[in-house]
């Protein structure tokens, strides 16, 4: 169910979840893969809190995780199966569009007894029996955030590390317009006293490794424009990330450098990805929606932020996606 926060509609369903987590004993947590600082974040989140009140939790994690993240308190605790003797009594799926996303590793939400859904993204459909859907919030972190709150149990440090990072990350260090006045409520009560944020800033932000930015690099120097500059793109190979040892998570906040050029409305990056799928980010600076784009090839996301992944050949799908793209940059903008 979509809700918006704060609403009555909000509330009850974090009663529910609330007491489904009461009492649950064995509880696990998937998100999309190749997590992102608020997949990986709630989920360690939920792991620390359920640490603190005496659960179990098993946070599901199948892909290498971006070295910004990766110091987060728990990671290595993350499982790419779950035990077979333990009965799961509750599930959760964090930040995550679709089923389709997670390809075979639906098959988790049958391991559990009763699933939740928790996102922020745009018209999802709750794939949990109880569901939080916030379009406005800032990330699924905050939203996980609202659902501890509401229990009264105090958040370990690493609990609120974890969410800091989800909230932190989903609005580019708090610069995007969903670092709404709640997001920011709820990063002051996550701080506390005792997070380091120009610490967590430098690991997140600045912390980057030698083939990251090569790979950033030849991502830049690719860049083609179109339509005035109005479009820009470039693109990466699997070649690329072979050669220079790098992996497909090198490539993440690359598109960034696109975005920040003068008179840009569009960037777009295609990434070769294993088993001949390739992944496409949109970014819009403003004025044009790209999560319908994004969805005429199968993909979703955010007004200002999407992505999609195609299986076929760069070259093909990059005219595919490009001449779409020039159409949909004329019709929003009326450029005819
Ligand atoms: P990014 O370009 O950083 O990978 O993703 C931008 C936004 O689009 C994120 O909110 C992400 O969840 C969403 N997104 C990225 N790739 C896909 C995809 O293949 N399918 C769907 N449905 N959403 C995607």
């Amino acid at each position: 169910m979509k809700v918006k926060w704060p609403s009555a509609e909000y509330d009850k369903q974090i009663d529910i979840i609330c007491e489904k987590l009461e009492k649950a004993q064995n509880i696990f947590c998937i998100a999309h893969p190749f997590a992102d600082g608020d997949a990986l974040g709630s989920q360690l989140a939920l792991y620390h809190y359920c640490k603190s009140v005496g659960k179990n939790c098993y946070c599901l994690n199948f892909d290498p995780l971006p070295e910004q993240i990766s110091w987060l308190a728990g990671t290595e605790e993350c499982v790419d199966k779950l035990p077979e003797d333990v009965h799961f009594d509750l599930g959760f799926l964090m930040e995550t569009t679709e089923a389709k996303r997670l390809g075979d590793r639906v098959e988790f939400f049958k391991k559990a007894d009763d699933l939740i859904h928790l996102d922020h993204h745009i018209d999802v459909k709750g794939l949990g029996s109880t569901n939080i859907l916030d379009e406005k919030a800032s990330s699924t972190c905050e939203i996980l955030y609202n659902i501890f709150e509401r229990t009264g149990n105090p958040l370990s440090k690493e609990c609120r590390e974890a969410l800091y990072v989800g909230v932190m990350t989903d609005t580019g260090n708090f610069r995007y317009n969903n670092a709404t006045p709640r997001a920011h409520e709820v990063t002051a009560k996550l701080i506390s006293n005792d997070l380091i944020v120009d610490e967590i800033y430098k690991i997140v932000y600045e912390n980057t490794s030698y083939t990251r930015v090569v790979i950033h690099g030849i991502t830049m120097a690719r860049t083609e424009k179109l339509c005035d500059g109005k479009i820009v793109y470039s693109w990466l190979t699997q070649e690329d990330f072979d050669k220079h040892n790098a992996d497909e998570v090198d490539a993440d906040g690359a598109i960034r450098n696109l975005s920040c050029i003068k008179g840009n409305e569009l960037s777009i990056l295609f990434r070769e990805a294993k088993e001949g799928k390739i992944k496409i980010s949109f970014r819009s600076t403003g004025k044009l929606d790209v999560l319908d784009l994004s969805r005429s090839f199968n993909g979703g996301g955010h007004k200002l932020a999407a992505g999609s992944t195609m299986v076929g050949s760069l070259e093909d799908i990059k005219k595919q996606v490009l001449e779409a793209s020039i159409k949909e940059l004329e019709k929003q903008l009326n450029l005819k």
